[in-house]
């Protein structure tokens, strides 16, 4: 069950400390979903540059990003 909560909790960014925030956007017809803040760094070198499909996903990415 622990994976269930930390694919809902974001941590803080590892660079500014700030709290970030989940983006979603649409191309086409498909949603996307990635993590930023206010350093601007989306996802760092994990970048896919599209985002993730599934909203857990991009949680699951930035929480464990290596600083
Ligand atoms: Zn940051």
């Amino acid at each position: 069950m622990t994976e269930e909560v930390n694919a809902k909790v974001l941590l803080p960014c590892p660079f500014c400390g700030d709290k970030p925030e989940l983006v979603e956007w649409e191309v086409g017809q498909r949603k996307y979903y990635a993590v930023r803040c206010r350093c601007d760094v989306m996802m760092g070198e994990l970048s896919t540059a599209q985002g993730w499909a599934k909203k857990e996903d991009a949680i699951k990415v930035w929480n464990q990003r290596e600083v």
